[in-house]
């Protein structure tokens, strides 16, 4: 432990300051984490299912994200970088908030070139920085709206003039991609144009903290500033993190929509505009991490009881409404609070007009990959691979180019209105917040696979891969996952050079596994796992150890607490950590997804299908139609008892849905329910 202590040191002094422990999020010296995270380069996808995702985002996702956002004819999010570096004439075109998803895609190229050290990528990024640099103010402001208004003299008032400018949302963004950037390449120039821009905010800080406390709106500066911290070692950053939260408190008429209405401290509910909730949420446990301050845990822990057990979809989105209001923000009918892409009432979850922006579901990776660090609880890690197989994966078509913005849990041909988002995915969204932030999170998941604490190794995610690691103390570990996760459950986990000491191996159990069970060189340890837990196993390993587990995937017919009155009476198939759905294109013709029932009794079996949406396990099992569907000018009628008819039914992961043209779809189906 002393030698790796010692080297630390020695890198952090060669480096001017900067530590080199190099973590997704960098929570190696946080005084309030259970777990650490290990470094970005030392896990490696090898076969499978997040292999290829990786290689999907790396090939296609990344290079086509960027054929876009450097034509100016799709978006100009490039240009207004070369217009505020001067190198181009033009004006500032696109949401105010795209720089922001310029910087999401660069991170996202950033963690690419750490696992795959991809010279192209390196050269690619290094041109882009130059001209990032250029267009930032001596002074470190960096927003390509404001400055490229300011070049051309057609601005008189500086910064922070609009709290929907999201400046703080873009130089937060900013930040973290720089942290990225340095740990991938071992470069400062990023870094150092992120130092400039998090000093230009403690100053606006220090100088008039109401104004900034007014612009925290989407705030991945919180989330950013606490990773500079971690990086730099700057002690004002952290008081920085600190005090941003604790402004908060002074926003005057503030709202639910922006959950600013009342102190932090105070929440207990997941209010508002969920992106922001989210952001909020993770940036704050990202301070409680670094400073142990327990009225944050508190309320972090009341907020995420709220999302889990209230108001969060199955697939793990969140931000169920369109257009809702705060009723609790104000008694008085008259001020009732408008709030956009709303988490709504406990259990208020439609589906065909779900809201769920992408940018949402990252967010709730994010707050719960912070929430397990800190905690070492298995259920955040049960949400986080939750919201990855379901909700982040299926805002992505499978060719890679197609994106949606919300993610309904069902569609249906005709709808008697429109809805202001597209229902099918777009290659491109005006607003282009979610693609670069659902991309950067799915090339990351590697990060988030294994966390370290002193007792030893946690496996949060499974999937095959190679890890080198260094435990707590410093000796090294290597190991390798073998397993066709999520599609089957069992797990070969081969340890390849223990450290010659006894150490835990903790592995998640999780919730939705029952009867799981553990063999170590074929002789079994423990079976009828408790799910929803990390199980330890502390021995002396020994090289070529091997580690079996299994964790049984039977399909299981889930429903919903009875006050989620959208799915009364109806139920939604899962197998492992797969949400499935029906697609109409599996139909007869002619037969609608609202005329399917399923009978209590079905049993769902599974089978891979190769040729089918880049090859899935579907799902399949005896279900009925119920042929009298014709509506036609009637709201209500007499239950009609007879007509119905079996048919064989095929079900596909939600995240393949929309990819085979138009379709009707839905999670949730009727239920013939003879209990
Ligand atoms: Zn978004």
């Amino acid at each position: 432990m002393q030698r790796r202590i010692i080297s630390l040191f020695l890198i952090c002094l060669v480096t001017d300051s900067l530590c080199n422990a190099d973590g997704l999020t960098d929570t190696s010296t946080s005084r309030h984490v259970k777990l650490r995270s290990v470094d970005i380069k030392e896990v490696r996808w090898t076969e499978g299912f997040w292999n290829d995702r990786f290689d999907w985002c790396r090939k296609i996702v990344i290079p086509n994200m960027q054929r876009m956002l450097e034509d100016p004819k799709v978006s100009h999010a490039y240009d207004n970088f070369l217009i505020a570096a001067g190198r181009k004439d033009g004006r500032h075109r696109g949401p105010k908030w795209h720089d922001g998803d310029f910087y999401k895609w660069l991170e996202a190229v950033a963690f690419v070139y750490a696992v795959t050290q991809d010279e192209e990528l390196d050269t690619l990024m290094d041109r882009i920085i130059e001209v990032i640099g250029k267009s930032q103010r001596e002074d470190g402001y960096i927003h390509t709206p404001v400055i490229i208004a300011q070049r051309q003299h057609l601005l008189r008032n500086g910064e922070f003039n609009n709290r929907l400018d999201f400046e703080t949302y873009n130089m937060g963004h900013l930040m973290t991609c720089a942290c990225v950037h340095y740990r991938a390449t071992g470069k400062t120039d990023l870094l150092d144009i992120a130092k400039k821009a998090a000093d230009f905010i403690y100053r606006s800080y220090k100088d008039s903290p109401n104004t900034l406390a007014n612009n925290a709106i989407c705030p991945s500066h919180y989330m950013g500033i606490i990773e500079m911290y971690r990086t730099c070692r700057d002690p004002r950053y952290l008081e920085l993190a600190k005090g941003l939260i604790d402004i908060r408190d002074l926003v005057k008429d503030g709202s639910d929509h922006n959950q600013d209405r009342i102190p932090f401290r105070q929440q207990t509910q997941a209010v508002g505009h969920a992106v922001r909730a989210n952001y909020l949420y993770a940036g704050v446990a990202d301070v409680y991490a670094e400073t142990g301050d327990t009225s944050l845990i508190r309320a972090l822990e009341a907020i995420w009881n709220d999302v889990a057990y209230r108001k969060m979809y199955i697939t793990g989105a969140t931000g169920a409404l369109y257009d809702g209001a705060s009723p609790d923000g104000s008694r008085s009918h008259s001020s009732i609070q408008l709030v956009h892409q709303a988490y709504g009432r406990p259990y208020q979850l439609p589906n065909i007009t779900a809201y769920n922006e992408s940018c949402a579901i990252a967010g709730l990776i994010f707050w719960n990959w912070r929430m397990l660090s800190v905690t070492g609880k298995a259920r955040y890690a049960d949400l986080l691979e939750l919201a990855y197989y379901n909700g982040l994966l299926s805002t992505i078509s499978l060719d890679g180019k197609k994106f949606f913005y919300t993610n309904p849990l069902g569609r249906v041909d005709e709808l008697p209105f429109e809805l202001r988002w597209s229902r099918r995915r777009e290659p491109y969204i005006n607003c282009f917040c979610c693609p670069p932030n659902t991309v950067r999170t799915i090339a990351e998941i590697a990060a988030y696979a294994y966390s370290i604490s002193n007792e030893g190794l946690w496996i949060n995610l499974y999937g095959s891969n190679e890890l080198k690691t260094h435990l707590a103390e410093g000796s090294p570990l290597r190991l390798k996952q073998q397993t066709d996760y999520p599609w089957d459950g069992m797990i070969n986990i081969i340890l390849e050079d223990t450290p010659k000491k006894e150490f835990s191996v903790f592995l998640r159990i999780p919730g939705w596994a029952k009867n799981a069970s553990i063999r170590i060189n074929e002789e079994m340890v423990s079976k009828n796992l408790q799910s929803g837990q990390y199980y330890e196993v502390r021995r002396l390993w020994r090289n070529k150890d091997r580690i079996k587990l299994v964790l049984p995937m039977p399909a299981r017919l889930m429903e919903a607490h009875p006050l989620v009155e959208e799915t009364r009476n109806q139920t939604a198939i899962c197998r492992g950590p797969i949400v499935y759905c029906l697609e109409s294109t599996d139909l007869p013709d002619g037969v609608k997804v609202t005329d399917i029932s399923i009978p209590f009794d079905t049993i769902f079996e599974s089978s891979i299908d190769k040729a089918l949406l880049g090859g899935i396990f579907v799902l399949e099992g005896k279900a009925r139609i119920n042929s009298a569907a014709n509506w036609e000018n009637m709201l209500y009628r007499e239950l009609d008892r007879g007509k119905t008819r079996e048919i064989n039914l095929r079900l596909i992961p939600y995240y393949a849905w929309d990819n085979r043209g138009d379709s009707e779809m839905a999670v949730w189906m009727s239920l013939e329910n003879s209990r």
